[in-house]
This record gives C-alpha cells, sequence and structure tokens, in this order.
C-alpha cells in the first residue's frame, strides 16, 4: 500500500511538473541581470546582486539551490507561467496587470521609476518636454513599468513616442546617442548607469513609487514555503543587510 502511495505521489511530482524540481534540490530563477544593484555580473562573471542572495539565502533555507537563468526582463512573467522557470526575481513591481498572470511573494524592496536626462537638460519633467517640443521620446526597457507608465500618459495620449529596449543598458545607450530625449527606468539601477557613463543625471520628480516581489506561477508547489522562509528573512534582518551591502547608504 505505501508502495502505491508513494507512486501516487510521484506522479502527481511528474504531472504538475515538479518531479526535477523536487529530485535534484535545485530551484530556477529567471531574471535580466542587466539591473544592478538587483542582478548584474561581478568582475569574474558570476550573477550577484540583491535579488540573487535574497533568492539564494531563501534556497538555502528551504535546503534547494538556486540557478539564475538570465533572459530578457519582457519574457520572465511568461516563463514563470508556463513553468519553465520555479519564479522570477527581477527587481520586478508589483501591478493588477502582472497579478492576473502570477502570484507574488510579500514585498521585500521598493522602486522609485526616475528619469534619466542629459546632464546639461533644462527640463525637469517629461510635461517639461512635451511643453517646449510639443512631444517627447522617451526610451525605456520593454515590458517594465517604465514603459507601461509612459505608453500610457504619453504615446497613448498623443504626447510623444515610446522607444523600447532589450535592457535598461541599451537605453542608456539611445540616450547617450541622442536618440530619445530621455530614459524612465527604476531608480538604483538609474544611479548605477548615470555613475558609470559621462553626461547623464537623474532629474528630482519622481515618476512613480512601486513594491519590488518576487513572481511564482498561480500552481507554484513551492510558493508557500518560499513566501514563510522570505517573510522569516526580512523579520531576522537578512533581507536588509544584503540591501545595505548592495546600496551603500548615501
Ligand atoms: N521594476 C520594473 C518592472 O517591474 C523594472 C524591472 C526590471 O527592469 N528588471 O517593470
Amino acid at each position: 500500500m505505501k508502495k502505491i502511495i508513494a507512486l501516487l505521489i510521484a506522479a502527481m511530482f511528474v504531472l504538475t511538473g515538479f518531479a526535477a524540481l523536487a529530485e535534484n534540490g535545485t530551484l530556477t530563477m529567471c531574471t535580466n541581470a542587466a539591473f544592478p544593484p538587483y542582478e548584474f555580473y561581478d568582475e569574474d562573471g558570476n550573477a550577484t546582486g540583491i535579488d540573487v542572495e535574497i533568492a539564494k539565502a531563501i534556497g538555502a533555507k528551504l535546503g534547494y539551490d538556486v540557478e539564475i537563468v538570465d533572459i530578457e526582463f519582457a519574457q520572465c512573467i511568461p516563463g514563470v507561467q508556463s513553468g519553465k522557470y520555479d519564479f522570477a526575481a527581477a527587481g520586478m513591481t508589483v501591478t493588477e496587470e502582472r497579478q492576473q498572470m502570477v502570484q507574488f511573494t510579500d514585498t521585500y524592496a521598493t522602486g522609485i521609476q526616475v528619469i534619466i536626462a542629459p546632464e546639461d537638460a533644462a527640463f525637469e519633467s517629461l510635461d517639461d518636454i512635451v511643453d517646449a517640443n510639443g512631444s517627447v521620446k522617451v526610451g525605456v526597457q520593454m515590458g517594465t513599468t517604465g514603459d507601461l507608465y509612459t505608453t500610457w500618459d504619453y504615446e497613448d495620449e498623443g504626447k510623444g513616442t515610446v522607444d523600447r529596449y532589450a535592457n535598461g543598458a541599451a537605453a542608456v545607450q539611445a540616450l547617450l546617442a541622442g536618440k530619445v530625449d530621455c530614459v524612465v527606468i527604476d531608480n538604483e539601477p538609474a544611479k548605477n548607469f548615470v555613475a558609470q557613463n559621462e553626461g547623464l543625471k537623474i532629474l528630482d520628480t519622481a515618476y512613480t513609487v512601486e513594491d519590488y516581489a518576487m513572481a511564482f506561477a498561480k500552481d507554484s508547489a513551492i510558493y508557500d514555503d518560499f513566501n514563510a522562509a522570505l517573510n522569516e528573512l526580512i523579520a531576522d534582518g537578512t533581507v536588509q543587510a544584503i540591501i545595505d551591502k548592495f546600496i551603500p547608504a548615501e
């Protein structure tokens, strides 16, 4: 009898696609590793950052290794939904639209959408550019909230165009080349891009404030344990210590 029950349970795991996860003890995390300090490559070519370290700490607590898979941000939600990856940790903002597609953990960090502009720019907001030029050309990373919000507020309103790039670095290159007036992106990556490239600044006007969370398929078997472990690491200060390591106090 015990054997039959064990077989039935094994069959259930196979059917739900969690056999690999349960057997080899590895969770696959998808991300876009061009989003410092949340995910990026260190000097040795290893993926690191706030999301990577928090995910690994949760994995360690639950007895799993975490394998990082670097893909385009816009592919993270479809990849999680289809069961290709166990979860996404990508500085991902919780939005109502995304909640229709995936389930989010509790929030572990906050992001702000900010505007990067040329250092000598006279404007302080996207509306200033519209007022001065009649329209604005915004660069964004495809599929991000920066993309969504500027599309709604400017492109859909006939006040400008949104150029969508595969990652934030490519959007910043377009700004440096004068192809767009500004880039709308999350504040911490923005600080990194401005520090790495001459001639750019972050405007004082923030665009929106957002909550970051990790995303799981709605039928994920590991979600409850993962979220519980995340909350323990928030409560015992581990998450804050990881954030402080990558975002030094100003
Ligand atoms: N926070 C933004 C979003 O969720 C950008 C995330 C990212 O580019 N990795 O859309």
